[in-house]
């Protein structure tokens, strides 16, 4: 039965090819993928393990079946050079690397989470294949644009996550579709523009591990932000949530993440995390779309903690600290405390005196307990590597 199995069309996402197989000659997913030698339980549209098996039957190169006929090469963009081999190894030969599952990458489904089609490349491969079927390229994290016509992605209500139940034998052609109702705008054009140019290796952004303060000297050249000042966590929130708001597709990401916790951390100097390849293509967009401003956006306001009365200020602290820790903690983001309190521009003064701040005190003692529990279970997840960076600091290794 393996040799019924169909070589991917151009630009054929691997389950697609799946699909055709089963459509074609009316056989089920389990015993196809049994006779291949995968058993992947139930998989999810983005399926990519095993990948050697599949290319021996199609008598492909695995990596560039890898390559060609997943999203792969958009999801370890910017993971650093030893990291991305090892993801390799796991997706090819099923080679489990500590710390290096490929599940930590699999957020591709939080950011594309249902399938998308263009209307033009129904009817255009239906004519020239004999068949419409799940693009590649419709289906990158960030992309809301056919590469191949311009128009603007459908999108189904065919899930793309795994699971029981979550297998569909459906092709583009039989399936309903809506077009998102904005058109596309600067920010967009550029999402689309890098995303699908780290797939296709053609636009080259720093994917080894970014220096220490990228985003910070960029937000420095864009003016957006003063030398000498702070990033202002809320202003960049805001300032990615202007963007993200006008995109011309759905965005899974806010549908996910609608606090954007995120922005800060990627923001600052903080080496040895991995975010999320579309986390990066959102910034770098986002830099690449806004006007240099007149005087800096993205500025910290001094807080004035010295010189009120110290009472208030840590009753109105705590209070805010209460409410930013309750938001992280919903996020799967990692934070510390030393972040948050240093973004409420408390930590050094609190750091020396506790004593003098009874009320921050509190609600740190009352959050200890759940942030220590996060930290374990989110490190427990997805992956447990430790890496030693070019500074020399560790840090738990996993996708942001
Ligand atoms: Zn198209």
């Amino acid at each position: 039965m393996r040799y019924l199995l169909q070589r991917p069309l151009p630009d054929e996402i691997l389950t697609s090819a799946l699909v055709r197989t089963c459509v074609q000659f009316d056989v089920a997913i389990k015993p196809l993928l049994n006779a291949i030698g995968v058993n992947p339980g139930s998989p999810g549209f983005f399926h990519m393990s095993k990948i050697a098996a599949y290319a021996q039957v199609f008598r492909m190169d695995p990596t560039d079946l890898l390559n060609q006929a997943t999203v792969f090469p958009s999801l370890v963009a910017f993971q650093p050079g030893d990291r991305r081999m090892a993801f390799e190894m796991a997706a090819t030969q099923g080679i489990a690397i500590p710390g290096v599952q490929l599940s930590a990458l699999q957020s591709t489904t939080a950011f594309v989470p249902y399938r998308r089609l263009c209307s033009k490349c129904v009817r255009t491969d239906k004519a020239r294949y004999g068949w419409a079927y799940w693009h590649v390229s419709h289906h990158l994290p960030g992309v809301t644009l056919c590469a191949r016509h311009g128009t603007r992605l459908r999108e189904t209500t065919l899930t793309t996550s795994s699971g029981r139940g979550r297998w569909s034998y459906q092709l583009p052609e039989v399936v309903d579709s809506t077009l998102p109702a904005a058109r596309p705008g600067r920010f967009d054009l550029e999402l689309n523009r890098l995303a699908l140019g780290i797939q296709a290796g053609e636009v080259q952004l720093a994917s080894d591990a970014l220096p220490l303060r990228f985003y910070r000297c960029a937000l420095e050249r864009a003016g957006l932000v003063a030398e000498d000042r702070q990033v202002n966590a809320s202003a960049a929130r805001a300032w990615v949530a202007g963007h993200l708001q006008g995109l011309a597709g759905s965005s899974g990401l806010l549908r996910c993440d609608p606090s954007l916790a995120w922005v800060d951390l990627i923001l600052r100097d903080r080496p040895g995390v991995p975010f999320a390849a579309c986390k990066h293509l959102i910034i770098q967009a986002a830099l690449a779309s806004t006007e240099r401003p007149a005087a800096a956006t993205l500025n910290h306001k001094s807080t004035g903690f010295r010189g009120r009365p110290l009472g208030d200020l840590d009753v109105v602290k705590a209070a805010e600290l209460d409410a930013r820790i309750r938001m992280r903690l919903k996020s799967p983001a990692r934070f510390t405390l030393q972040e948050e309190m240093e973004a409420l521009g408390v930590w050094s003064a609190f750091r020396h005196s506790r004593h003098k701040y009874p009320a921050l005190s509190k609600v740190v003692a009352r959050h200890r307990a759940a942030m220590q529990r996060r930290k374990t279970r989110v490190i427990g997840v997805s992956g447990t590597g430790r890496r030693t960076d070019s500074s020399g600091a560790t840090d738990e290794q996993h996708v942001t």
